[in-house]
């Protein structure tokens, strides 16, 4: 496939190419198929990428497994790839402009938030691996003197890193920077929407001196690219992040191939509880309402159940409705707008489908509501806020991810603690208390992966983030993600 011009009004021309990156290059897809990418925020098309098939998964598989293999990159000493990963970090950060410009192209989140965020998180994000890699010891074992026994971390060997589109860039370099400092060979197979960035990455990573074959680009279906690399006999490590539905098929596929390793993280329904006794108001409400809208909703942390005490419902929620109306809804590409469009079409139908649903399950709908801006022919659904939500309903069971908040009341800590943990996942809670014995009290018995005492959604790339239950298995982030990549081994020495 040829290089393709995308005119970036106000930017002028970015040049891409749709093909699979494998063994160090584009290459033609095998494929024929294609598949278009839209722009969200317009409904026009972006650019055509080839749809890989099983052969296209065969040959990048086969080009990973023979770099891991030849040692190219697996017996590199950490040293020297700490040099590599590290001039990669620099040359997204060097390229921020083109990168944040095509994510939010394609993904529709605001130019702000790409330039600021996604993008230099994800340069840090490889930057911070690459810097731990050549700090990382093994264990010699208290075995008594006949012998010594060492025990290391081995990487796994290829593996197969599944995206979402909320995050492109940011979730690829999750998986990306562990894996890859710790000497695996890496597929990234984005996802079908949000192509871009990842091929453009790959092609940066090979300037900064990755060997061919160590990161390539699968792009394509799930149903068709994704399943052939779940079910592949070669590959030996899948790390997703995505729904629940599809983490749960690629458990089967591990179970009806090779029982590769599977690492998954499939999102939440995470609540966020205001005890009657929080400070700050005006402080919470910013946070809440921040903390379920942005990036439209699509987060998969996001604060999507504000529980609240019944003696501060009112006054919150009041607070909560004036800093939605006061979010910036419109086109990704201007400075101000906070909030952008929603990925696609059938996201837009999905989202709008739970608005109505939470209408006829009785919920009173406090702000919101709507599809917006129709005349961009864009997908933006306005931050919607329902009260009276009882945590049976469908909005407040199901990850909605779009920008829809419920509301529950209650009247006491341990009624807050059960409604909380009645979730089929288990990512992120939060705890909004004055009291020291109410934040241990309720963040102790708080299922999730994350607990925040008096803040929303805070982290930073020192700690893990995951979740128990359905939220999935594994970490991402901190020197935990390097386990997730590495298995130990033990070499045992007889002594004479
Ligand atoms: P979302 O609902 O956020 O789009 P998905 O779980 O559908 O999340 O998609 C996340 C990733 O999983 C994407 O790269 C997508 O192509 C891939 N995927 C979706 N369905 C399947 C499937 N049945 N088999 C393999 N990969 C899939």
């Amino acid at each position: 496939m040829e290089q393709q011009s995308i005119q970036v009004p106000g930017y002028g021309a970015i040049m891409i190419c749709g093909s699979p990156f494998i063994d160090g290059r584009f290459r033609s897809a095998q494929s024929d198929e294609t598949l278009v990418t839209i722009n969200p925020a317009t409904g026009q098309p972006i650019a055509s990428i080839a749809a890989c098939g099983a052969a296209d998964v065969d040959a990048a598989v086969a080009s990973a497994r023979k770099a891991f293999e030849d040692g190219r990159w697996s017996r590199r000493s950490p040293k020297d790839r700490k040099l590599v990963l590290q001039r990669f970090a620099d040359l997204l950060d060097e390229h921020r402009e083109e990168l944040a410009l095509l994510e939010t192209l394609e993904v529709g989140k605001p130019i702000s938030d790409t330039r600021s965020v996604d993008i230099p998180k994800a340069a840090y994000m490889i930057r911070w691996y690459a810097e731990a890699i050549d700090k990382q010891y093994g264990d010699v074992a208290p075995t008594g003197p006949t012998a010594l026994a060492l025990t290391t971390r081995e990487p796994l060997g290829v593996v197969a890193a599944i995206i979402p589109w909320n995050f492109p860039l940011y979730l690829a370099a999750y998986k990306l920077g562990p894996a890859l400092a710790t000497g695996n060979s890496v597929i990234l197979k984005p996802a079908e929407q949000s192509s871009l960035t990842a091929l453009r990455a790959a092609e940066l990573a090979v300037e900064a001196g990755l060997p061919e074959g160590v990161f390539n680009v699968v792009t394509g279906n799930g149903l068709t690219a994704g399943r052939a690399l779940g079910l592949h006999m070669d590959v030996d490590c899948i790390a997703f992040t995505g729904s629940a539905r599809t983490a749960k098929v690629f458990l089967r596929y591990a179970g009806e191939s090779n029982m590769k390793k599977v690492q998954l993280e499939a999102g939440g329904k995470s609540p966020n509880i205001v005890m009657p006794d929080a400070t700050d108001l005006d402080e919470i409400a910013r946070q809440a309402a921040w903390g379920v809208f942005y990036n439209a909703g699509q987060v998969c942390s996001a604060g999507s159940r504000l529980l609240v005490h019944r003696n501060v419902h009112d006054e919150l929620l009041g607070k909560i409705a004036d800093v939605t109306a006061e979010m910036k809804i419109g086109d990704p590409l201007d400075e101000a707008t906070q909030i952008g469009a929603l990925i696609d079409e059938a996201q837009l139908r999905r989202v709008l489908g739970y608005i109505e649903q939470g209408k006829l399950e009785g919920a009173e709908l406090v702000a919101g509501g709507n599809r917006t801006l129709l005349s961009s022919g864009g997908y933006f659904v306005e931050p919607t806020i329902f009260a009276g939500v009882s945590n049976q309903m469908a909005i407040a069971r199901d990850e909605i991810f779009g920008p829809v908040l419920s509301v529950i009341g209650f009247d006491s800590a341990d009624e807050a603690i059960s409604i909380a943990n009645d979730s089929d996942f288990a990512l992120g809670a939060a705890v909004w208390t004055s009291s020291i014995d109410t934040a241990h009290s309720v963040s102790a018995l708080l299922h999730a992966g994350l607990v925040w005492v008096n803040n929303y959604d805070a982290s930073d790339l020192t700690v893990p983030w995951g979740g128990f239950k359905q939220t999935g298995t594994g970490r991402d982030k901190s020197l935990e993600a390097m386990n997730e990549y590495t298995g130990s081994k033990t070499v045992w020495i007889a002594r004479r």
